[in-house]
Formats: C-alpha cells, sequence, structure tokens
C-alpha cells in the first residue's frame, strides 16, 4: 500500500496527500483536501480556461477525456480534459477509475460543504460504480457545453465530437450478487440453502441443511 506511484512532471509542484497527487480541481475544505469532491469555482475556470483538471496547465496537442456511458446519454461530461500523462497517472491513483472502487460513497466526504460541483448527473451516492473509458481528442473538437436554461452556467465538456481513439479504463461494477440472490430467494419462497447444498437423495430430511446455513 505504500508504493508510490511515479508522478508525472507536470503535477510535480502539486500538493500530495497520502502520497497521491491532489488534483487541481479537488475541493479544499477545513484546512484539507477532500479527494472525489469537485471545486466548482476551480472546475469552471478548467473547463474555460482550457486547463488540465489533474495538473491545472494548459493543453498540447492532445486532451483526454474519461467518459461514462451516462455522460454520452447527456451529451457532455462534468469533468474537465487531462492531459494523456494526467490521465495514466489518475487511472492509477483515483479509486473509481483504478476499478478498485465498485461503488460510489453512500455520503460524500464533500457533503452539505458549499462550492461543490457535481461530478456526473444527478447523486450517484450509494450506487455502483460506472465504467469509464479513456478519450483521445484534439484541442480543437474541445467544446465547453453550457446550460441552455442558464447560460453563462458551465455543464462541462462536450462528447458529440470527433474522438481520435477510445480504451477502456474500467468495466462498470456488477450488481451486488449477494442482494440479489437473496432477493430472488425471497421472491421466489425459496430456502437459503437451496443454491449452495449438495442435492439430497429423495425422501432426505431438509431442515438440517437449513438450519445450517441459516447460522
Ligand atoms: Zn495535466
Amino acid at each position: 500500500m505504500t508504493t508510490q506511484l511515479p508522478v508525472p512532471t507536470r503535477c510535480a509542484g502539486r500538493p500530495t496527500l497520502g502520497g497521491l497527487v491532489v488534483p487541481w480541481i479537488t475541493l479544499h475544505a477545513g484546512g484539507r483536501y477532500l479527494f472525489g469532491a469537485l471545486d466548482k469555482d476551480r472546475r469552471d475556470r478548467a473547463l474555460a480556461e482550457r486547463r488540465c483538471q489533474v495538473c491545472g496547465q494548459s493543453f498540447d496537442e492532445r486532451i483526454c477525456l474519461a467518459v461514462r456511458p451516462a455522460d454520452i446519454r447527456v451529451g457532455y461530461t462534468a469533468e474537465p480534459g487531462m492531459h494523456p500523462e494526467c490521465l495514466a497517472y489518475s487511472v492509477r491513483a483515483c479509486p473509481m477509475l483504478s476499478g478498485e472502487a465498485t461503488r460510489y460513497r453512500a455520503t460524500p466526504a464533500s457533503s452539505g460543504l458549499p462550492g461543490v460541483a457535481e461530478a456526473g448527473h444527478g447523486s450517484r451516492a450509494g450506487c455502483p460504480a460506472d465504467a469509464f473509458d479513456a478519450w483521445w481528442i484534439t484541442p480543437s473538437s474541445y467544446r465547453v457545453k453550457t446550460d441552455p436554461e442558464h447560460p453563462g452556467q458551465l455543464l462541462g465538456a462536450d462528447v458529440d465530437m470527433p474522438v481520435l481513439r477510445k480504451r477502456p479504463i474500467r468495466p462498470a461494477a456488477g450488481p451486488d450478487l449477494d442482494s440479489m440472490l437473496a432477493l430472488a430467494r425471497q421472491a421466489l419462497g425459496l430456502e437459503d440453502s437451496t443454491a449452495n447444498c449438495p442435492r439430497q437423495p429423495d425422501g432426505a430430511p431438509q431442515l438440517r441443511n437449513t438450519a445450517k446455513e441459516d447460522d
């Protein structure tokens, strides 16, 4: 757990927390950085000033986006673009992108704090983790989408543009299998032991197994 990830040169000047680079758009509140919470002002500035959300610097010839299926449905991703090397670092450092996290936090660390930007479209608290793909685009394709009903309010980066390359970052987290099975058993009126126990010969007492599995 203490293995240090190599930090991109661009991020060398960024503060770190637990050995990990704090992204430029991470919320700083109450004297500490809150990983996973976006500072709305910084998020908006990164979009408007065309800065990388991780290192805060300007883009070069390629911009990367981390895109979820839900982003494609609404036409934008709420999170600003990144340098390819900054995304590569994030994929290893961020539990949601690395696949380590299977669920969004039920209560985000930023809950109740002012100046927090939504990282998605509506609340994802407690939901299974989404799939993410990495998109490579040119700076000329990078456009900011604004809210048509609230001009001046930035929604995020437009995802309706030519993409040079797409690569999966992580798959969506599957449903909680134990919970699904429990619900299915309940719905079917089956006992807990049915799926796991060896087949009993006809006439064998069933209760013994049921009791054993219920412990
Ligand atoms: Zn960067």
